[in-house]
Order: structure tokens, then sequence, then C-alpha cells
């Protein structure tokens, strides 16, 4: 329906009361602008991390049903003040959990899909004049239990309510107003970015931006939604993310980096046919999304494999290499969680010789030791020890002029 805005307040904008209040002026300006808002919220900032952080100290690798009922409570807390909260501000308002609204995933605990979302009753309480408040990164199972979208996630939930309701647009409000060539918060020489096309986002997204979770993006682009990332503090235009392709396509859009990855190598493998499939196997049939892998030149005939994986995973990940190499008479398993993945991102990258060649004399002026290398036609990603990441961020930058 046209005449619907989708607006998303994540955590970082709902630390305490007095910013819902904000929130909440935020969503009736827009009302009496004469827009429909659907409200999305993500729990109080840090209140996931509290809660992840309390299950791990009850079970290592905690019971995948539970852990989803448990991470997805501070949505709820959140919903209910801010219904609260527009109230006050004489806004007719009503708060829903995705049990309530009948938001649909797939089984993946930690990491669902969605697959179907009820209109019905957002669509009965606009047309009443309410304002309907949803609960992000939640969802529900066939069987009816909970899931999460995975961190992040309640940009997704907002970006697929606002396809189920055909909204206007979709917009992020966060702590920083728009998109920018690299984080804000590590290099104060970040520029903010007007517009982007899906493709790029999508790039920085799946690298490490963190201000919009990728799944958002996958969702607004197969959708042609239009994503807005705004401020809840200030009043800015913000960035505009689209499907309109740019005249010129930037050559680096920007530099991201990880702080959520980590590192396994198994030592010793037989250095025969079928086994890098054979230690890969195990481990995506268990979900685990294997990134960057290396496999060295055998000396023995062994050889040493090394791969990244999400760090949420790598404990579970070194279990089964572990079983694996008893398995086939391999060496020991070696986990380093101290690494991050540091990306020049662009489009314009395709048409362009020698952004790779710059990239590593600029890291190795700053003598950063490079110890993973990955590319495709729109990205360079380098694995770097993690404290020496944002040096490394920050050194790109300014070797590729972001800044301007
Ligand atoms: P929210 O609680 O609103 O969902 P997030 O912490 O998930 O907020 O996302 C906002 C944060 O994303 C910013 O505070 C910023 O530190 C980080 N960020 C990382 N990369 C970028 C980028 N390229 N542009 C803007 N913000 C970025
Ligand atoms: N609260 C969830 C998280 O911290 C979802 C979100 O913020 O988007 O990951
Ligand atoms: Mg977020």
């Amino acid at each position: 329906m046209p005449n619907i805005v989708v607006q998303k307040f994540g955590g970082t904008s709902l630390s305490d009361t007095d910013r819902f209040k904000a929130v909440a002026k935020i969503i009736k300006d827009t009302s009496e602008k004469g827009k429909k808002v659907v409200a999305v919220v993500s729990a109080m900032a840090g209140e996931t991390q509290r809660l992840i952080d309390l299950a791990k100290e009850v079970q290592e690798i905690p019971d995948p049903r539970e852990y989803d009922a448990l991470i997805s409570s501070g949505e709820q807390v959140s919903v209910a003040l801010l219904a609260m909260t527009l109230r006050n501000e004489k806004v007719n308002s009503k708060s829903y959990t995705a049990f309530q609204l009948g938001l649909r995933t797939d089984d993946y605990h930690g990491k669902a899909r969605i697959n179907s979302i009820d209109t019905k009753n957002i669509l009965k309480d606009i047309s009443a004049d309410i304002t309907p408040v949803i609960t992000g990164f939640q969802g529900i199972n066939e069987e009816g239990d909970i899931t999460t979208l995975g961190r992040g996630g309640s940009d997704t939930s907002a970006v697929a309510l606002a396809v189920a309701l055909g909204a206007e647009e979709c917009q992020i409000y966060t702590d920083v107003d728009g998109v920018y060539t690299t984080d804000p918060n590590v290099y104060e020489k970040a520029k903010k970015i007007d517009k982007l096309t899906f493709e790029e986002m999508l790039e920085l997204s799946s690298l490490g931006a963190k201000v919009l979770q990728i799944r958002s993006v996958e969702f607004a682009s197969k959708y042609n939604m239009p994503i807005r990332v705004k401020s809840s503090f200030t009043n800015n235009e913000g960035t505009l993310i689209n499907g309109e392709e740019n005249m010129e396509d930037a050559l680096i859009s920007g530099v991201t980096h990880t702080s959520d990855d980590a590192k396994l190598t198994i030592r010793k493998v037989p250095d025969i046919p079928g086994i890098a499939a054979k230690i890969l196997d195990p481990i995506s049939s268990q979900g685990i999304e294997v990134d960057i892998i290396i496999q060295n030149v055998s000396e023995d005939k062994t050889t040493d494999f090394t791969f990244t994986v999400k760090r949420e995973k790598s404990q579970e990940t070194k279990n089964i290499l572990s079983n694996l190499s008893k398995e086939f008479g391999g060496g020991e398993i070696e986990l380093n969680e101290d690494i991050s993945k540091v990306s020049l991102v662009g489009v314009g990258m395709k048409s362009h010789a020698g952004v790779a060649a710059t990239m590593f004399k600029t890291l190795a002026d700053k003598n950063i030791n490079i110890e993973m290398i990955s590319t495709s036609e729109i990205k360079i990603s380098v694995v770097v020890k993690e404290d020496l990441a944002h040096e490394a961020v920050k050194s790109l930058h300014d070797a590729f002029n972001l800044e301007k």
C-alpha cells in the first residue's frame, strides 16, 4: 500500500526511556506528514548480548530452541515500552510479537529465514489509525516455537515487512547518519555516502559493515524495496540504497573489517584427492558457513588445511575437526580467534587493474602481515591480526583517498 513507511529502530537508538521518547517523536512527526508508520524495534542497547552471555554461562553450546526463546525476549520489552511511550504522545499504538503477528520462518534456530508474514492485523490497525509496533529479530516456526534471524536481524524483519506491506520505503534508524566509506566509529575521516546500489551495499554488509544485516539487503534487492539508513539522533537525509545504477561506479565504495571471524587449521592432512570435501562436508552439513580457504603445498605427502568460519561457530567446528583428524590420522587443530577480515569493496574495481597491488603494498608499508587473501571481481579481502585491523582500515582509506 503506498503511503506506508516501515521505520526500524535499532538497539543503539533505544538505550533508555528518554531515547524511546525521541523515537516516538520521530514516528509522530512522520505520521503528521500523512504517512502510515509501521515500527519495528530491536532490543535495548546491549540487551541481546547480555542474554547471549547468560545462555553461555549455563551451556557451552546452548540448546537451540531455548536459546532463541531467551535471546528474543529483549525485543518484547522494546515493543511494549515503545507502544506505551507512543500512547503518552497521543499516538494510538499496539505492540506485536512475531507470534502474535504470524511472522513465520523455517526452523533453523539462531539464523532462521522468513517464509511469510500475516499482514491482516497490521492493515486493520493502519486503517483504524493505530500505529503497530513489531518485534524485530524474532519469528516462529511451523511448531510455533520462537526462532531468531541472526545478529542484526531486525533490519531483515523491517525490510521483509516493508515488502509484505508494499511500503514506499524501509527506513533504518541507527546511531550514525548513513552508510560511510568505513565504520565512522573506527576512522573519523570516514565519509558519508549519499546513494548506493543494492549490489554495493550487499558487498559492504557481507564483509562487515554491520549497519545493515546482509539478509536485509538481499531481501530489498530481490523485491526492489528502497532502504534509507538514517540517524535517530540528528535530522539528516541519510543514505538511500536502491536499484538505480549510478552514472559512474566508484572505484572503491568502502573499506570494511570484521570482528566475528575465526581461523582454523588442521595439520598433517593426507594430500590425496577428495580430502577437502571430506573435511568440509561434515562442517557444512551442520549449517556452518566456511569462508576463506587455503590448502598449502605438501612437503611430505601431508598438508595443512586452513579456513575461516564465524567465531560463534568456532568451538563447534573445532570439535568436528578433532574427530575427523583422529579418523584419518591427521595432526593438531589450531584455532585462532584473534583475526579480522579487512576488505576493499568497489563495483568499479572490475575495470581497474592494480588495486590489489596498491592494497598489499599499503599494508606492507605499515608492517601488517597478510595471513590469507581472497578476491572477487568487486572486492579484495585479507585476513590480518585483529589488533591491526583498525590500522589496516585507516591506511587503506588514506591510500585510496576515500575521504574525498
Ligand atoms: P543498531 O543498533 O541501530 O542496529 P548497529 O550497531 O547494528 O546499530 O549498526 C550501526 C553501527 O554500524 C554504527 O554505529 C557503526 O559503528 C557500524 N558501521 C560499521 N560499518 C559502517 C559503515 N560503513 N557505515 C556506517 N556504519 C557502520
Ligand atoms: N537485538 C538483535 C541483535 O542485537 C537484533 C538487532 O539488533 O537487529 O542482534
Ligand atoms: Mg543492527
